[in-house]
């Protein structure tokens, strides 16, 4: 078993045994930090990448709250050909070492977001029953998931679900068709892999129903593996849909 599988399970092993197996390291720049059983389950940065991280979300600020308004949720942009930023350092822990702490606190941060957009929206239907967000995600291609043993998509949208109390549901799948990955191709290339990789689940249509809906991903780059799985649930009768990412793709 490697050891990035065996942390996956940390949260399960009391705090004293897991400071002697696996000391926690900063998600910023790998150095050690506090032990767990004096810092919050979710602390992931040392003081100086958490510093970082805050005034990369402070930058991001204005475009999140302008987006929130469009149901587009996220909290830091995602430079490109930038490796050493506290940002990208984290969307590749996300996607490579899924450790349950990083889900919690990206969770944590985007939540409140998330509910403020929500509340913000008009009324429904006086009397019209109340349901909580559905939180969903696009799954990876199987190969992928495999590589890393997990879904980091999937987890963000179960994170999100504890954090927001709503419910998590798998309702879209992905088909053999598309079988490209999206970073290897353009924005027409994207928007065409994306409407044959995604369909879906037989059941969603019984649960989606005039239901917000929230689809969860760790990136958000042009947007057409989002925009695409929010038309099928939107056609399925979803009464609203929002996009909520960690980050947004910003300038280099
Ligand atoms: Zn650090």
């Amino acid at each position: 078993m490697s050891p990035i599988r065996m942390r996956t399970g940390l949260s399960r092993i009391p705090a004293l045994f897991r400071d002697l197996l696996f000391p926690p390291r900063c998600v910023g720049c790998g150095e050690l930090m506090k032990p767990f059983s004096d810092i919050d389950d979710d602390e992931i940065f040392c003081p100086l990448c958490r510093a970082a991280w805050e005034s990369a979300v402070i930058e991001a600020a204005p475009e999140a709250a302008a987006d929130a308004e469009r149901g587009r949720i996220y909290l830091v942009h995602y430079r490109p050909g930038h490796p050493n930023g506290v940002p990208e350092k984290l969307i590749y822990h996300i996607k490579h070492a899924g450790e349950k702490r990083v889900f919690a606190f990206v969770a944590g941060r985007l939540a409140p977001r998330l509910l403020k957009t929500v509340a913000t929206l008009p009324a429904r239907e006086p009397g019209g029953e109340e349901h909580p967000l559905l939180f969903t995600y696009p799954p990876r291609r199987r190969s992928a998931a495999r590589e890393d043993g997990f879904d980091q998509a999937q987890r963000m949208a179960k994170a999100l679900a504890v954090a927001c109390a709503g419910e998590y549901a798998s309702l879209i799948r992905r088909t053999r068709r598309g079988r490209a990955e999206q970073k290897t191709l353009d924005a027409e290339g994207r928007a065409h892999n994306a409407a044959s990789a995604y369909v879906l689940a037989p059941e969603a249509a019984d649960t989606v129903r005039g239901r917000i809906v929230v689809i969860c991903d760790d990136l958000c780059t042009t947007g057409a593996t989002l925009n695409h799985c929010a038309s099928l649930l939107v056609t399925a009768g979803a009464g609203l849909v929002i996009l909520c990412t960690v980050a947004q793709t910003g300038k280099k």
